[in-house]
């Protein structure tokens, strides 16, 4: 048995890095950068008017001043602004020479003689000055970046419509049990339905990355070594739950040894998730999760997902909220590390949700997160500030 930082350092000292590609900037989401963004341009390229309103100089605004042109945004100025004279110009709409300052159309009138007359007591600039933002050459985005809406904005305002990514694995998913049934089918009385390819294919999927399934193995050794090595042969990286536990019917372990893999841990002191294994043949990686259903899900999130991460180039930090404890909470072992589901209420307090054990994955369905409970830890008292981790 290793404790959870044992694992975690064990599984990610065990990723290799995807290789790269170029894809639509349009595609990217949710990708990670495998290359620096460069700015080909500066922003913002020109000095450009801020508001609607009319381009002068500071130094005439007690004088009545007559519009020499008409600017809207993309008009390159054909005119210098002289002493006394002003252009009209559009937000966006690049500022023309000898001007200074655009006075807001709101704190302006227009003569009889239709000249412009500055009618407040002071004014903003309203220029946004060239290369205010960025310059060129400027790095935009660094190597590493996670990829969304605000990156691929960032990415098309400097042209770049195909970055280069890594790879996103593919990954192979394998359930065991002689008791389930596909989602599908109604269970007869001795089984249930197979709820855990489902979760996994999803949790995979709400990373980018896209899943191979497998089936169901029985629980014999044929079975479960055919669909393991049928599994390695497109995959590098396989995810496999239940059969890894100490019944008579679980030959994952056994599987494992006949196909030289090295088993690095079988179990894990946490709760859910005890018995959880990770088997590594070089670039080939199996985790073997257990089959309770929240067991699966939380191994999938806390150990799962950071190496998958890190395959894909990207140090993931998940976030972590700090939140006040509304209630007492106790346990009374505590070898374990435990995780819990928790949601949070409308005054930003965090509760526990109703939770029966590692199968209740219903629960989870209630959960606004996870707080964890580390090994020597028996209380949280109410008021007590915990980490709540979004799932
Ligand atoms: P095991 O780890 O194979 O001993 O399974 C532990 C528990 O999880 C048993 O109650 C199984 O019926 C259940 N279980 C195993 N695999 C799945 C699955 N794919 N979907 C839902 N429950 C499962
Ligand atoms: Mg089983």
């Amino acid at each position: 048995m290793v404790t959870f930082e044992e694992a975690y350092d064990i599984i990610l000292g065990a990723a290799f890095l995807a290789g790269t590609h170029r894809i639509g900037h349009l595609d990217s989401s949710g990708r990670i950068l495998a290359e620096d963004i460069i700015s080909d341009m500066a922003m913002p390229p020109f000095d450009k008017a801020a508001v609607d309103g009319y381009a002068c100089r500071k130094q005439d605004l007690d004088k009545d001043l007559k519009v020499i042109e008409i600017l809207p945004a993309g008009k390159f100025p054909e005119q210098h602004i002289r002493q006394g004279e002003c252009s009209r110009i559009m937000t966006g709409a690049m500022v023309p020479q000898g001007a200074d300052v655009v006075i807001m159309v709101e704190d302006t009138v227009v003569t009889n003689d239709g000249h412009v007359r500055f009618t407040s007591a002071k004014t903003n600039v309203n220029i946004c000055y060239q290369a205010e933002d960025l310059r060129e050459g400027d790095i935009v985005l660094k190597r590493g970046t996670f990829i969304r809406p605000q990156e691929i904005a960032v990415m098309a305002s400097v042209g770049c419509i195909s970055p280069l990514v890594y790879q996103s694995p593919g990954v192979g998913i394998i359930s065991t049990g002689d008791e389930l049934v596909e989602p599908g089918q109604k269970p007869g009385l001795s089984q249930i339905r197979n709820s855990n390819a489902s979760q996994i294919a999803a949790q995979l999927a709400g990373m980018g990355v896209t899943a191979h399934y497998l089936g169901i193995a029985r629980d014999d050794k044929d079975s479960t070594f055919s669909l393991i090595s049928r599994a390695f042969l497109d995959d590098d990286v396989v995810i496999l739950s239940g059969g890894v536990s100490m019944g008579e019917y679980d030959y994952v372990p056994e599987v494992l040894n006949e196909m030289a893999f090295e088993i690095k841990f079988k179990s894990i002191a946490i709760q859910p998730g005890r018995p959880t294994l990770f088997g590594v043949r070089g670039k080939k990686l199996l985790f073997g999760l257990p089959g309770n259903p929240v067991s699966s899900f939380v191994i999938f999130e806390i150990l799962v997902k950071p190496l998958l991460y890190k395959i894909m180039g990207y140090d993931f930090r998940p976030v972590s909220l700090k939140l006040p404890m509304g209630t007492d909470y106790s346990r009374s072992k505590s070898k374990r590390k435990t995780i819990l589901p928790v949601r949070i209420n409308d005054e930003g307090f965090v509760m526990p949700v109703d939770y029966h054990g590692s199968a209740h994955i219903h629960a989870y369905a209630y959960a606004d997160g996870i707080i964890t409970m580390n090994i020597g830890e028996t209380i949280i008292k109410k008021g007590d500030i915990v980490s709540v981790r979004p799932v």
